[in-house]
């Protein structure tokens, strides 16, 4: 694996393709053994998804010691999140939710009516849950909370103890969508997956995950929910009939059986990280430690322009935040690939760009 992995790095190093740290996508690309179940798999595309499908929900079921019930299948977890919202939605509903953070609920509350209620995140960058909690205190009707936890763009995860005190509040009246998107790369002891929480048998709160990250199949689109059974219904209700592909059922279970590929896959991003970590502090620009596979980290002016520049120098990096004026998220790529990312960063040093 460690060879194909490298092999992998170089090749894209030495192509004319830009290098892409602005998706936090995994560089190493699919395990060996998901492209192997994608290649056995495509003589079998002529047939419905159900079969894979509920052979990756048992899958998923047995590795989180859930039942089947309380899993929902998403075309990415994106469609989890707007099944979410559609079934917790009731009239005079508000979603609140952290700002910055993954922004792709607003426009599903958008497109319902629902109205959204942006809480800036606190002066250290974290997740302001008072805040949060005096604008559900605010509002006359039901509050639908959005977490990210790690959040996007910071990488932070939130602070488990005042979580845990508000997640015991879950009720009719006040549901929580947590997503946990980057949830394979937290390391920070303590922290604990709100799929504890329905397992426990709280009714109010959707946890959604994704294959798009750590597991590498942002193009194939497979995505999960996890909750209640009677909310997973309702969830049901909401999605589209065969939202599933077979192909990226058959690649997301094949990914889960591949642990030693998901080591390396962690340990190529600490590795990553560290380069960058230590460039980022010889240079003297704050940044935020990651719990995820990118980094949020100042870049001394214009986020916009910094963002055009590596552009041209054969880099993708994250784009503009709210209340991110400054800053800018770096997606982690392979270590070569990092390195060239810090060679490129001591250069715009020189120019004086950063
Ligand atoms: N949630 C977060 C926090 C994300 O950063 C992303 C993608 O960048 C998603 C959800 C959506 O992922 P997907 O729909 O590919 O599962």
């Amino acid at each position: 694996i460690s060879t194909a992995a490298s092999s992998l790095a170089s090749a894209s190093m030495s192509t004319d393709e830009p290098i892409p740290l602005n998706f936090n996508e995994n560089p190493l690309g699919l395990a060996p053994k998901a492209q192997q179940a994608v290649t056995d798999a495509l003589p079998n595309a002529w047939r419905y998804p159900d079969a894979a499908r509920s052979e990756l929900m048992a899958s998923i079921a047995g590795n989180l010691g859930l039942i089947e019930s309380q899993l929902i299948y998403g075309n990415g977890s994106s469609e989890v999140l707007k099944m979410a919202l559609d079934a917790l939605a009731q009239s005079n509903s508000q979603l609140v939710m952290p700002d910055p953070s993954y922004g792709v609920i607003i426009d599903y509350a958008m497109a319902r009516g629902i109205p959204v209620v942006k809480v800036k995140l606190d002066g250290d960058w974290q997740t302001d849950l008072a805040q949060m909690q005096a604008k559900v205190a605010q509002h006359n009707g039901p509050s639908i909370v959005y977490l990210c936890n790690p959040n996007n763009p910071t990488g932070l995860v939130l602070p488990q103890s005042e979580l845990n005190q508000w997640l015991d509040k879950a009720s009719s009246q006040l549901s929580f969508i947590i997503d946990e998107a980057y949830v394979e790369y937290v390391a920070q002891a303590g922290f604990v997956s709100a799929v504890e929480r329905v397992k426990q048998g709280q009714s109010h709160i959707v946890v959604c995950r994704t294959f798009s990250k750590i597991y590498a199949l942002a193009g194939l689109r497979v995505g999960y929910g996890v909750a209640h059974s009677e909310l997973i219904k309702a969830m049901q209700a909401q999605a589209s009939i065969d939202n599933a592909n077979l192909i990226g059922c058959v690649a997301a279970k094949a990914s889960l059986e591949s642990s030693q590929w998901l080591g390396l896959s962690l340990q190529s991003n600490s590795q990553a990280k560290a380069l960058v970590y230590q460039q980022l502090s010889e240079l003297g620009l704050d940044y935020l430690p990651s719990e995820t596979n990118f980094i949020f980290h100042k870049v001394n002016g214009d986020s916009g322009l910094y963002m055009q520049r590596m552009a041209k120098a054969g880099i993708l990096v994250g784009r503009p935040f709210n209340h991110g004026e400054g800053w800018n998220r770096l997606s982690i790529g392979t270590p070569a690939q990092m390195q060239y990312f810090c060679k490129t960063l001591a250069k715009f040093r020189e120019l004086g760009w950063v």
